[in-house]
């Protein structure tokens, strides 16, 4: 019988061009799964898009002096193009700017508040009087409190690779305009993501199939204590808060992003003129995710994304596998392209044999 396999990409920033790390880590490994399993006669569908909010993307269009829309788009259009260009066999790669993935996010976000898994909290976040707006993470610099790096950012040191809050930086200042901030209180909506550790324990445990690592990773995670996560920001780029009061805020990239999954597939389906024809992957219990991303997202992927899914909908699909490679935390080495092809080859046998392609090898 053919099996229904969902194939769902890492979302990429549009906020630079794909760089080797991305194609050989994430989008060539889930091309080749894609079309083995259509060879085989499975029914597939691969989407992915690109991420087109966050700070990420409004850092650079500040630095170019361009609206987040222009930056966003010049980069999709090349994303499209690489891959074209690679041959790599989307179904859809679209972005998370569109309508629908507006709507599905605020449906998700609407419901999880209704259902008490969200709750309010103020916070005390930097202000700069002079742009008159306050500042998330990358829009603050400083002194690193810890290595003593002078242009550290409000989100991490880029010298001693430290994690950073804000407020820690000593003598903090305005990106934009290089002026000492103040500190405001600010109202913002957190994920319960504790009240999913039970359901989130026995998730794990049932997937016998993945990595050992990955699993012994994650369940370490949720063992230590899980702890609520902020889902809004005060941005005026992104998908708005479908709350009364609270429109002029934004999701949370990480929150809204992984949604894309559900909301790509959806859009997939409107395309081919069965509005429903999603749900088979999606609903349907045999039906199996892969998801292809790089191993920093592992948290998002096995915690927070199924965490929303069983707050919101309990009869979608958790995901199925997660084959994260190591290649996306590569940036910045220098490897010749026959060079990063030759270790990816092997890698990729030595990666992807041992979990989903065993079984068919
Ligand atoms: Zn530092
Ligand atoms: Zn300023």
């Amino acid at each position: 019988m053919a099996e229904r396999i969902g194939i769902f990409v890492a979302w990429p920033y549009a906020n630079g061009d794909l760089h080797l790390g991305h194609i050989a880590g994430v989008y060539i490994p889930a091309d080749i799964f894609a079309r083995y399993h259509r060879l085989r006669g499975h029914q597939v569908l691969m989407v992915s898009g690109s991420d087109a909010h966050g700070t990420p993307i409004t850092v650079a269009a500040d630095r170019e002096g361009v609206s987040p829309e222009e930056i966003f788009r010049r980069y999709h259009h090349r994303f499209l193009e690489t891959y074209r260009r690679l041959g790599v066999s989307f179904d859809l790669f679209t972005h998370t700017h569109t309508e629908n993935h507006v709507a599905v996010s605020q449906d998700i976000f609407r419901t999880l508040n209704e259902r008490g898994y969200l709750f309010t909290r103020t916070q005390t976040q930097f202000y700069c009087e002079y742009d008159r707006r306050f500042l998330p993470d990358r829009y603050v610099e400083g002194t690193c409190p810890y290595c003593g790096y002078p242009n550290a950012r409000g989100d991490q040191c880029d010298n001693c690779g430290r994690t950073l809050d804000a407020t820690e930086l000593i003598d903090p200042r305005c990106r934009l305009c290089g002026r000492t901030p103040v500190l405001r209180e600010t109202e913002h909506f957190f994920f319960d993501l504790p009240a999913f550790s039970d359901q989130l324990l026995e998730y794990i445990e049932r997937q016998a199939h993945w990595r050992p690592n990955v699993q012994n990773f994650v369940r370490n995670f949720i063992q230590e204590g899980l702890k609520p996560r902020p889902v809004s920001r005060d941005l005026d780029w992104g998908v708005p808060i479908p709350v009364a009061g609270y429109e002029h805020k934004v999701m949370y990239v990480w929150f809204e992003a992984v949604i894309g999954y559900l909301s790509a597939s959806i859009e997939w389906a409107r395309h081919h003129g069965d509005g429903e024809s999603w749900e088979a992957w999606w609903r349907d219990p045999s039906a199996r995710g892969y998801y292809f991303i790089g191993k920093d997202n592992i948290p998002f992927h096995a915690l927070i994304w199924p965490a929303e899914l069983m707050g919101y909908d309990r009869s979608l699909n958790l995901p199925y596998d997660i084959p994260a490679s190591e290649f996306l935390n590569l940036e910045g080495q220098q490897f010749s392209t026959s060079r990063n092809w030759a270790v990816w080859v092997p890698d990729f046998l030595d990666r992807y044999a041992p979990d989903p392609l065993r079984d068919y090898l």
